[in-house]
């Protein structure tokens, strides 16, 4: 057995240091927020809870955050919003701490319902509905996926008709395939839906492509209405708070003006106008619009994670395993503190995406896939190895690991799949760098002029003596060398292999469908170079010495863990070397260690109010135990 070294408990008020970092500008909203979840009614709901109550006390939440004046913080000043869309952002964060059926019918209603009508509507539409919305007296959803359509988005068979002798469209579903499919609030309190659907002026003509329109379903008292036909999914793994249905269409009519007409409409004298005449081009610019969604999703997959980590490490940290502490044991710290860093490194490269979204870049659509995909694969992992590590506790209902991981599962499919995704981010990043398939010689002369030569594959600051060594491999400048070539690397790879294999028959397109697995392993590198330097300069802005050294600590866990993770392909594309990839598997475990007597204080420093935080009780509690290097509270 391990003989336990006594490690004096300091005070130390890093955790809140930490903490004010982690709020940066946006420390009074989420202060706000933790003390409004943590009132006895928005409490997170017991195990068990019968879906149809479950259903209510979500909406009851909803119409809580109205009441509070939270829901109209992202909505157009000019219609009586907040027109703070990184403050909304920072609300929902915390929200997500409390309950995801939540985040996720708030975010039907307010995000993809009522920033839809903002972003893909014109003032007439945000005259009639913006104010009615945010207030919470108009309900609605997002109608986009039909049964057999999925994640071909652009290919949806719901067809609106235009007639001009009524002025109207007429809406239906042509077949069973063709109906919505797991549309939230549709299955209970949903009045209106956005409906996308293809969009013709008579019966015969070609479609001018995917629209979208506002659809009444339901009156104010909740009754269906004619043409409309809803059926309830039902129980669902997760998310029970939310209501999901199909709905199809039997003969709607529309009036003109419902048609959400930002990217085109039809005229008075029944033409159809748009400044896009491309359809996909068109189809694009809409789906643009609607990033808002993802950038949502991101933050609270990271909640999510920090649920998960915020209620594991203190249980660790109490909880006895054959005379010792749980998290003094390697095993433990291998499996937990690498997430830890992944969080943290989500969390800095969220703010970069959340500016970026604010700042309406053009580069927002890429950044928010690659790391809704990369947030939510992560959130998952981390809710698993808490539930795991939390050993039988972690199984009980009552310690939320199940519902949490069952909640957050979907976050990986909707919004986008998570697959579909990173081919986006490829795809993007292929057509940002190369507009021409075939011609490889601009991205080269790019990556050549960014100083990443691949012509000689070995970093400048892997060769010599000290390659191994610890001063190297904590080095930011290897580091993000490393990082910035295997992303730079596997594009230009990706880029050459499709422009040879676009000579073949089928072309660009066959060679890119044929490069997929490449595409998505991109995607991931994209995310982690994204993560990796946000998380240094969030490191190089620290004033003060003790939040440095601890925030430079979890970023070179982040680095070397993640370097360790490619290692193979570091070896196998000339970067490392075996001894060099050993050292840095060697590295990670004493980073491990040295992190270990501030874990609590970094989970700590997430604000997640306690009661939020279903921790497992630890046994180690009735019976005393020596601890060893934490600052964290005593069992
Ligand atoms: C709980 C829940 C709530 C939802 N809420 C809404 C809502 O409010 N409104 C709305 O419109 N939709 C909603 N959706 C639908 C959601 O957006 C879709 O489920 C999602 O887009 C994926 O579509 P699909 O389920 O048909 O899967 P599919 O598209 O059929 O995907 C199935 C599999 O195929 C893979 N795949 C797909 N395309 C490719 C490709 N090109 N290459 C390789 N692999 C591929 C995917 O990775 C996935 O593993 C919701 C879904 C759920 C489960």
């Amino acid at each position: 057995m391990m003989s336990v070294t006594p490690f004096p408990e300091k005070k130390s008020t890093l955790d809140k240091k930490l903490q004010a970092v982690l709020d940066g500008e946006h420390a009074e909203i989420r202060n706000e927020a933790r003390e409004f979840f943590s009132r006895p009614d928005m409490l997170p709901p017991q195990p068990g809870i019968p879906k149809e109550e479950y259903r209510e006390l979500t909406m009851q939440w909803v119409n809580k955050l109205v009441e509070a004046g939270y829901s109209q913080i992202g909505f157009d000043a000019k219609y009586g919003g907040g027109g703070d869309a990184k403050k909304s952002i920072n609300f929902i964060e915390i929200l997500s701490h409390q309950d995801l059926s939540l985040m996720v019918k708030q975010g039907v209603n307010f995000g993809l319902f009522g920033l839809g009508v903002q972003n893909l509507g014109s003032a007439k539409h945000h005259e009639k509905y913006l104010n009615d919305i945010m207030n919470g007296r108009l309900k609605g959803g997002f109608a986009m996926t039909e049964v057999a359509g999925g994640s071909d988005v652009q290919g949806v068979k719901t067809e609106a008709v235009y007639d001009h002798a009524t002025k109207s469209f007429t809406i239906n579903t042509p077949n069973e395939s063709a109906r919505k499919a797991f549309i939230g609030n549709a299955a209970k309190h949903g009045e209106m839906m956005i409906v996308f659907a293809q969009l013709k002026m008579n019966k015969d003509a070609e479609s001018e492509g995917v629209h979208a329109f506002l659809v009444p379903v339901r009156d104010k008292q909740g009754k269906i209405l004619p043409g409309i036909s809803i059926e309830d999914h039902g129980e669902k793994v997760g998310l029970n708070g939310v209501d999901n249905g199909y709905i199809s269409f039997s003969n709607v009519k529309v009036p003109r003006e419902e048609m959400l007409d930002r990217f085109a409409s039809i005229d008075d004298k029944g033409q159809y106008q748009t400044d896009t005449p491309k359809k996909t081009a068109r189809f694009f610019k809409m789906i643009g619009t609607l990033v808002t969604g993802r950038v949502a999703l991101s933050v609270a997959s990271l909640s999510a994670a920090k649920n998960a980590l915020a209620a594991i490490v203190p249980y660790a940290d109490t909880r006895e395993v054959f005379g010792d502490i749980l998290l003094n044991k390697q095993a433990t710290q291998t499996r937990l503190f690498p997430l830890l860093a992944d969080a943290y490194a989500m969390h800095f490269a969220t703010r970069f995406l959340i500016d970026k979204f604010v700042a309406g870049s053009p580069e927002v659509e890429t950044l928010a896939a690659a790391l809704k995909a990369k947030s939510s694969d992560n959130a998952i992992r981390t809710i698993d190895e808490g539930r795991l590590t939390a050993g039988g506790s972690g199984y009980m209902a009552e310690n939320r690991y199940g519902r949490m991981r069952d909640d957050i599962d979907v976050f990986r499919t909707f919004e986008g799949d998570n697959t579909v995704l990173r081919l986006l981010v490829a795809r993007n990043r292929l057509t940002e760098i190369r507009k021409q398939f075939n011609d490889v010689s601009g991205l080269k002369k790019a990556i050549k002029m960014a100083g990443l030569a691949f012509d000689n594959a070995t970093s400048t600051f892997d060769l010599g003596k000290g390659r191994t060594k610890e001063s190297h491999l904590l080095n930011p400048a290897f580091q993000h060398d490393m990082f910035a070539k295997r992303e730079a690397a596997m594009l230009y790879d990706m880029t050459q292999n499709i422009a040879k294999a676009a000579k073949k028959p089928g072309g660009a397109e066959a060679a890119v469908e044929k490069s997929q697995n490449d595409m998505i392993a991109y995607a991931d590198a994209y995310a982690e170079k994204v993560m990796l330097e946000q998380f240094v300069k969030a490191v190089n802005e620290q004033k003060d010495p003790e939040t440095k050294a601890v925030l430079k600590d979890v970023c070179d866990i982040f680095a070397i863990n993640t370097m360790v993770k490619h290692a193979a392909w570091y070896i196998e594309n000339g970067y490392m070397k075996p001894d060099k990839t050993r050292a840095l598997a060697d590295e990670a475990e004493k980073l491990h260690e040295k992190l270990r007597p501030n874990a609590v204080a970094l989970v700590k420093a997430f604000g997640i109010p306690e009661a939020l935080l279903s921790v497992p009780r630890p046994q180690a509690a009735v019976a005393p135990v020596k601890k060893t290097g934490t600052n964290g509270p005593k069992a």
